[in-house]
């Protein structure tokens, strides 16, 4: 689906004269400009106001009665509100000198509920079931802060698994998977059945039986050619299957989620916001939600999205790579695990092992977990050298090109 892609972000930075936060929606090229644009729009609800309250600037920007025309909360422009949240976030544990992680993980049950939006979910996540979630979780929550830095998150990895492999490179790269640590991998799968075939056969033999291999259709199918393809590979036990179609078709997720069982069903990186993840966790259609950092509105509605997950008691495996994706899903899954879920049992966060070296606080991914980020921040904030460089229109690297 994603034959062309070159990774660009409509990048964000907003200063309180002291501290800066940095965040950026995560686009595939062409359009990126239509993205900053959307942004700018948003100037008028940061510029000069008082940014404390990050639950109430968040309902102010997705209510702009003008702006929501544009969507409602999807697309382009909710994609703009959560550069611009995620920059606020950026900003807010910076100027706490606390990891994001960590700043959510210490507030009280009360402060997270009031950064959640309960409109359109309140039929399944009233904010007295949140407070529960949240008040359940209270005990052990520093035990857990503990085992974190000590242990870190499982990661898994899609590095051995684009289309286009040769069958050598494939199970050299699947060896490499096991030898770093990862703990599952993943196949891109949808562009030939008899190469997937022959592709997940030569993955099952290298990890072994029961060493989770997921299978991600970037939403290559209908719904009929998705139960055809996966049957066919039904035999090498993919561990789940990924964005079998499209992000909006929840009754569509649903009837192929029935049809592969008990193979599980995942899905999120392109799903537009709460509503439309209530309504595939209300109908069975997902096993797995891969929440995305910088698709929905930002940190805000994604802890709306934990939330609907833990009371369906559906593990979150959020959706990385990209640019700098994997450095702020993993704020979301930390915090998940300290103060939403408890656990990081069947949970994994996806790596991807790119464009890190322009992040001023990479991810540290060792022996196939997510070492806990230190530095104060939402492991936001680019190089000023890498910005620099890759600019556009003016940047060298475009003007070189
Ligand atoms: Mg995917």
């Amino acid at each position: 689906m994603n034959p062309d892609p070159d990774y660009s972000a409509a990048y964000v930075v907003l200063s309180d004269g002291e501290c800066e936060g940095h965040g950026f929606a995560f686009t595939i090229g062409r359009g990126n400009d239509i993205q900053t644009a959307a942004i700018r729009a948003l100037e008028p609800y940061v510029l000069g106001r008082d940014v404390s309250d990050l639950g109430a600037l968040y309902k102010e920007m997705v209510y702009d009665s003008q702006l929501r025309w544009l969507g409602p909360e999807k697309g382009v422009m909710h994609m703009a509100i959560s550069a611009v949240v995620n920059a606020l976030w950026d900003l807010k544990a910076k100027r706490a000198g606390k990891p994001l992680w960590r700043l959510l993980a210490e507030m009280s049950p009360e402060e997270i509920v009031g950064l959640v939006d309960f409109r359109y979910i309140g039929d399944e996540l009233t904010p007295d079931e949140a407070l529960e979630i949240l008040r359940r979780a209270e005990p052990g929550r520093a035990e857990r802060i503990e085992k974190l830095l000590e242990t870190g998150y499982p990661a898994y990895t899609t590095s051995p698994g684009w289309l286009g492999y040769d069958d050598e490179k494939l199970r050299r790269l699947c060896k490499e998977a096991l030898d770093d640590g990862f703990k599952q991998i993943k196949l891109k799968v949808g562009a030939d059945l008899e190469d997937d075939v022959r592709r997940m056969r030569i993955a099952r033999e290298v990890c072994g039986e029961g060493f989770p291999i997921a299978i991600d259709a970037n939403q290559r199918w209908d719904v009929g050619a998705a139960i055809h393809w996966i049957k066919a590979l039904s035999p090498y036990s993919p561990h789940w299957v990924e964005e079998p179609t499209s992000p909006d078709d929840v009754l569509g997720h649903a009837t192929i989620a029935r049809a592969i069982a008990p193979i599980p069903v995942a899905t999120g990186e392109h799903v537009q916001n709460r509503v439309i993840f209530k309504q595939l966790l209300q109908k069975r259609a997902l096993s797995y939600l891969q929440l995305d950092a910088a698709r929905v509105a930002g940190v805000n509605e994604n802890i709306a999205i934990l939330l609907l997950a833990a009371k369906f008691g559906v593990p979150v495996c959020p959706h990385a790579g990209g640019v700098g994706l994997c450095e702020l899903v993993q704020h979301l899954s930390m915090f998940d695990y300290v103060s939403v879920t408890g656990t990081m049992e069947n949970r994994v966060i996806e790596y991807v092992d790119h464009l890190h070296e322009h992040f001023t606080d990479p991810v540290v991914v060792e022996n196939g977990v997510y070492r806990a980020p230190l530095a104060p921040g939402f492991s936001a904030e680019m190089r000023p050298e890498s910005i620099a460089a890759h600019v556009f229109p003016d940047g060298p690297v475009w003007r070189d090109s």
